[in-house]
This record gives structure tokens, sequence and C-alpha cells, in this order.
């Protein structure tokens, strides 16, 4: 079924929890209501914003388009062998319960991506990642409904040109709604402990409470206790967890940076032919420990701060609004640029 709204309020669909509107909002519940769409809107003439949970995106205020909230369900394991199982699972189910039936069930692949708060159809925009896993490493293949062609598309891995939090659909904003995803778990105990920051490891997490062999079950414990500690309750506040990208940088600018700050950790960037050239992307520098450096970590402007425990997270404490957190967050990216002379550009979209 299609519903039609004008005016729609946003507020409980939105990171920051904005009380905003978006001028029209469609919501559909069936795959076949897609291919009515075109009938019933014109989709060419506005501009169109696929919106999911909304914790991933910041409304600068009302929408004066059409925003499209597609609200598919199901989950079912789609083919089994000795060592997989392959599950496609709907865009509107929950991606934390899509992660907790995954743990419950001693399928691995996804554990590390415990407590993402969003829908599963949005995982792929970003590619959702952290602690050493990413959405790319399980995902086989996807459907999405192409807006310009009225016609289902299957997209594989390949076709999906995942990056570091990017991926086609978020380069073509507002073309493709994803409508389900399959993946793919394994049955064998494969578990990925590499992560480690200034923010605790994973394995120092799993030996105050366990001890080798790991459980997937005690893999997801550690990261919820990790994630507890570094992020705020965001069905209390709004967030819309890490404001910025890890910026890339040359090796050339990594250098410079490290003369600044000492002891910075990077990330060399994987697959990327680039190392011998001083002026090529050569690492990805945490943006958090670098806003520290420079007094962000735990700031507050009126109704706008950032996390006390982790400098790149901001939120909106009580009734801030969309200017407030423009203000703020502009404020962040000028005095990243006049202390590092690097651009912070948004993880979050900004609509
Ligand atoms: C506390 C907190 C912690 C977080 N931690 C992480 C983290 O560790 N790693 C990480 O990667 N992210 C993290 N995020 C970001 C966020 O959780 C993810 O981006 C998540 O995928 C957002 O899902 P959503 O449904 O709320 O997306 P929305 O905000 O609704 O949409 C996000 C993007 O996806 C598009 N989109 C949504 N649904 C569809 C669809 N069906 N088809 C096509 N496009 C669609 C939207 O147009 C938009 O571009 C965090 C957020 C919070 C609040």
């Amino acid at each position: 079924m299609i519903r039609i709204y004008k005016d729609f309020p946003l507020a409980k669909k939105n990171a920051f929890k904005l009380d905003v509107k978006a001028y029209c909002f469609v919501s559909l519940n069936q795959k076949k209501d897609f291919l009515r769409l075109p009938k019933l809107i014109d989709l060419k003439s506005s501009p169109v914003y696929i919106l999911g949970q909304g914790y991933n995106t910041f409304f600068k205020g009302d929408f004066q388009g059409i925003i499209i909230h597609p609200n598919i369900k199901g989950v079912k394991i789609v083919k089994e062998s000795k060592n997989f199982s392959w599950i496609k699972v709907a865009q509107a189910e929950d991606w934390i319960k899509f992660v907790k039936f995954a743990v419950r069930n001693n399928l691995y692949g996804i554990e590390n991506l415990t407590l993402i708060p969003g829908s599963v159809g949005a995982a792929p925009v970003q590619n959702i990642s952290a602690y050493g896993q990413s959405l790319e490493d399980t995902l086989v293949s996807l459907t999405a409904y192409d807006i310009i062609e009225n016609r289902f598309k299957k997209f594989n891995k390949r076709d999906c040109q995942f990056s570091y939090r990017d991926s086609i659909f978020k380069r073509e904003k507002g073309r493709y709604i994803i409508t389900d995803l399959t993946v793919r778990l394994s049955k064998k105990p494969k578990i990925n402990l590499s992560y480690n920051s200034r923010y605790g490891g994973i394995t120092d997490e799993l030996k105050k409470f366990s001890h080798p062999p790991y459980s997937i079950q005690d893999i997801a414990r550690a990261i919820t206790r990790i994630r507890k500690r570094k992020f705020p309750d965001w069905k209390k506040y709004g967030t819309a967890g890490s404001f910025f990208l890890n910026p890339i940088v040359t090796k050339r600018q990594l250098l410079e940076i490290q003369k600044r700050v000492k002891g910075l950790e990077y990330f060399p960037l994987e697959n990327e032919n680039t190392r011998s050239r001083p002026d090529q992307p050569y690492a990805k520098i945490p943006a958090g420990w670098l806003l520290e450096e420079i007094g962000w970590k735990g700031k507050r402007i009126k109704n706008v701060g950032t996390s006390p425990n982790q400098a790149l997270v901001v939120v909106s404490y009580g009734n801030a609004t969309p200017d407030e957190i423009q203000d703020f967050t502009q404020k962040m990216q000028s005095e990243f640029q006049k202390a590092y002379k690097i651009k912070l550009i948004p993880e979050v979209n900004i609509v």
C-alpha cells in the first residue's frame, strides 16, 4: 500500500530529533508499489530524499521536496551450505535486531557491526563499518528500485562500488531505493579482533569478562560495552554518531600533522596503489583525536555539544535548532581547517 502525506512531521525520523516537516512524505510497504509511484507523484520536478530511520540524516530545516520512506519487512534464509548461510533481509528491518539474529544463530560476519542504529536498507549506502568489519565483507547482492528507469535492478557486490563510507547509492543520491539485500554469513567461527584504538581494543574488553576461545556472543558483548561508553544514548539525545569522516591524507600531510600531534595513529589505505608518491592518498587519520587536540572533546555551545568521550560525536542536548547544529559543526570544520589545513567532510547526510 502507498500512503501519501502533506506537511508530514519528521521529529521522530531524524538523528537530531529536530522539529521539521516534509512537504510530501510517501510510505510504501510492498515491492509492487514502487512501479506505481511515477503515476501517483511527479518525482522529476521536486527534490527526492529516501529516508530509513534517519540516524544518518540532518535536516537543515523543513524539507521542501518528496521523502520516500520504504517500509518492507522480512528475513529469510535463502540458501545453506556446510559452511555458510545466505540470508535475504528486507530494507525496513532494524539493523541492530538483524545483527542480534545472526549472533543468536552463531552466524559470523556482522557481529562487529553490533549496535549501529538504523535500517538494513541504509547499511549499503555508506557501507557501514566498525571495529574492523564492513558491510561489504558479507554482502553478496542487493535489489534496488531505479526511480529514473522505473524498474528493479540487481546489484552484485562489485556493482555497489563500495569504499570507505561510500557506494554508488551515496553518490547517485535519490536514484536507487534499496528494497532488500543478501548477505553470506559463516557457520564456522571466524572472528576479527584486529581493531584496537586509544578508546579500547576488543581483546582488552573481552579479557574483562571472558577467556579464549571467544564465542560470537562474547564479541558482540565486548563491542556493545565499548560502544555504550563511546556514544550517548541515541534514544535520549539527538545524535548521528560521528558527524564527520576521518580524513584521507597524503604522506606529506600525515608527516606534517605528526609533527604537531605526537604518536597519532593512522590507518594506511588498503588496495590503493599510491604508497610511493608523497602527494597521493596514503592514510586515514582519526578526526576525533585531532579534534580533541584542539579542545573539541566535551565542548558545548548553547544546546549543542560534542560527546565527553569522543570529539567527533555531535550531540543535541535538549531543543537544539537546525541552525545551532549547523553553526556548531561549521565552527568545528573551520577550526580543524585552521589547525591542520585539512577540510573535514560530513559523514552525515545534510538535507
Ligand atoms: C550513535 C550512532 C552510532 C553510529 N555508529 C556508526 C558506525 O559505527 N559505523 C557506521 O558506518 N555508521 C554509524 N552510524 C551511522 C548510522 O547508524 C548508519 O549510517 C545507518 O546505516 C543509518 O541508517 P538509517 O536507516 O537511520 O539511515 P537514514 O539516515 O535514514 O539514511 C542514510 C542514508 O541512506 C539513504 N537510504 C536510507 N534508506 C535507503 C534505502 N532503502 N535505499 C536507498 N537509500 C537509502 C538515505 O537517503 C541517506 O542517504 C551511527 C549513528 C549513530 C546515531
